[in-house]
């Protein structure tokens, strides 16, 4: 054991025997001294501890997606190859100044897609430069798809994943709630949500139960971090079999005696 209490009867640092320990660490129980403490979501860890992926799991989070391209930028990417298209379109139909506005719109999407900087804030601008540009032209319908494009792309640019691929720094609270999202047993809610879609459609019921009981198997509460997410899993099973209950005892025998009534006076 590396924690020191010495003849004095303080106890002392694990790391700095000169000084008397401040705190406890929660993993190890190593005394800390205040230049060793750490504070990680809310708990006290001495500097071993507080930089291992299981403790500050959200900065190992952090660090798994930071720089690496997100689905946001795979839609910016098809955007921009309709731009191409439509830039292409422009120049064999001899629009020149359309081209050009296009061709540019068309740059900041290549560079969203590579991650340059400067591509995030100009993808916000680039549908109200469309936009007006289409109302000048076209009128109002341009300025319509102008709007609808700069909502999506205000959305984009906004993105807590987004601005991870961009190497921006995030909140902690924004990180925490991707990592809920992202990693926090998300089988789970898809097990939920796939549990209500099988009331429209059955063949959705067995998928539903099979990820809702996948989403139990991985519920620990003890785990570090604690994997969540129980009733969502349990929500799955259960609206699983509701669905299946629903469909067999309700729904098939109402189509079929609907499909009765529709063929009874054709056979008469
Ligand atoms: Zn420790
Ligand atoms: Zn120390």
């Amino acid at each position: 054991m590396s924690s020191q209490v010495l003849s004095g009867g303080a106890p002392r640092c694990a790391v700095h025997p000169e000084h008397e320990a401040s705190a406890t660490c929660q993993r190890c129980g190593n005394f800390t001294c205040l230049e060793c403490v750490h504070w990680v979501l809310d708990q006290v860890y001495c500097t071993a501890c507080a930089f291992r992926p299981e403790v500050n799991y959200l900065e190992a989070f952090r660090l798994s997606v930071w720089g690496k391209r997100d689905a946001n930028a795979w839609v910016v990417a098809f955007g921009t190859l309709l731009l191409l298209l439509a830039t292409f379109g422009a120049l064999v139909a001899a629009e020149w100044s359309l081209a050009v506005v296009l061709a540019g719109a068309s740059g900041v999407g290549v560079a969203f897609f590579l991650g340059v900087g400067w591509a995030r804030p100009a993808l916000v601008v680039t549908p109200i430069v469309l936009g007006a540009f289409g109302m000048a032209r076209g009128g109002v319908g341009g300025l319509v798809v102008g709007f609808l494009l700069f909502v999506s792309a205000l959305q984009i640019h906004l993105d807590t994943r987004t601005r991870l691929f961009f190497r921006e720094d995030v909140p902690r609270r924004e990180l925490k709630r991707l990592w809920e999202l992202r990693v926090n047993n998300p089988v789970a809610r898809h097990a939920m949500s796939v549990g209500i879609g099988a009331f429209f459609l059955p063949v959705l019921a067995p998928v539903a139960i099979v990820l809702g009981i996948v989403g139990l198997r991985r519920v620990d509460p003890n785990a570090r971090p604690p994997i969540g997410r129980r009733g969502q899993a349990l929500a799955g099973v259960v609206l699983g079999c509701l669905s299946l209950a629903a469909w067999g005892f309700l729904f098939l025998p109402l189509i079929a005696r609907f499909v009765e009534g529709v063929l009874r006076p054709i056979d008469g």
